[in-house]
């Protein structure tokens, strides 16, 4: 995996980033190491890499933005990660989140439904290092194998996709931003039991984001 091999000036621009997450609320020492560790500017065009380690939104084309870094270890904060859980995200982008969820969980599953986008973040992600990462070029959800711990969408949905709670294990944590209006409301459910009818759910976020956006079948 990718270790800081880059010179001290980058370490402290970085370092500036990580001072504005925790000043977001992220205290978790796993999501701060993390983000410590993950090279943002890799994930960018080179016209952009000036801002890399803001606190802001990035265009990666297409139409598509990679998070905020605050935003992000929030919601990472929130999905409860460690070492033994498998994730799974929706919304690749440029991959930056995925290498950050790579550094803390055992395994990620990632989709996005841009090929372009997708291809590109399996390239970097492979440059990095990370062998517990697998990038799924779909739209579908249902395509990633198996149960997850937890699942973060990185894309605004206009409603909830019931069915994506079945991708979950009892106990397992879906954050989600809903829209509400031009702007999304972060959640955190929790589904208690083995069916969808137990489910907690918590607001822990505002925030803009670029729609999630899923073929229907005719
Ligand atoms: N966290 C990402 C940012 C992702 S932007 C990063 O770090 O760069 C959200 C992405 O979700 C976009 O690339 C968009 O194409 C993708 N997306 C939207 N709806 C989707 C769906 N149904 N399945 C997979 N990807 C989707």
């Amino acid at each position: 995996m990718y270790r800081n091999s880059d010179n001290n000036i980058m370490h402290y621009i970085r370092s500036n980033m990580i001072s504005s997450i925790v000043s977001s609320g992220v205290y978790s020492e796993s999501v701060i190491r993390a983000m410590k560790n993950v090279p943002r500017h890799f994930f960018v065009s080179q016209a952009l890499r000036y801002k890399a380690y803001d606190d802001t939104s990035l265009p990666i084309g297409l139409g598509q933005t990679i998070s905020r870094p605050s935003i992000i270890g929030i919601m990472v904060q929130a999905a409860g990660l460690s070492g033994n859980k498998r994730v799974l995200e929706i919304g690749t982008g440029s991959g930056y989140q995925s290498a950050i969820l790579g550094e803390i969980a055992e395994y990620v599953v990632t989709i996005e439904r841009i090929k372009e986008l997708s291809d590109r973040a399996r390239r970097i992600i492979f440059k990095l290092g990370y062998s517990n990462i697998r990038i799924l070029h779909t739209d579908d959800f249902s395509e990633a194998d198996g149960l997850f711990d937890s699942i973060i969408v990185a894309a605004g949905a206009r409603n909830l996709p019931e069915d994506i709670f079945d991708k979950l294990v009892e106990g397992g944590v879906l954050i989600i931003p809903l829209f509400n209006g031009s702007t999304c409301i972060i959640k955190k459910f929790i589904k208690m039991g083995r069916d969808r009818d137990n489910i907690l759910s918590e607001d822990i976020g505002i925030a803009p984001f670029v729609p999630y956006i899923k073929e229907e079948c005719a």
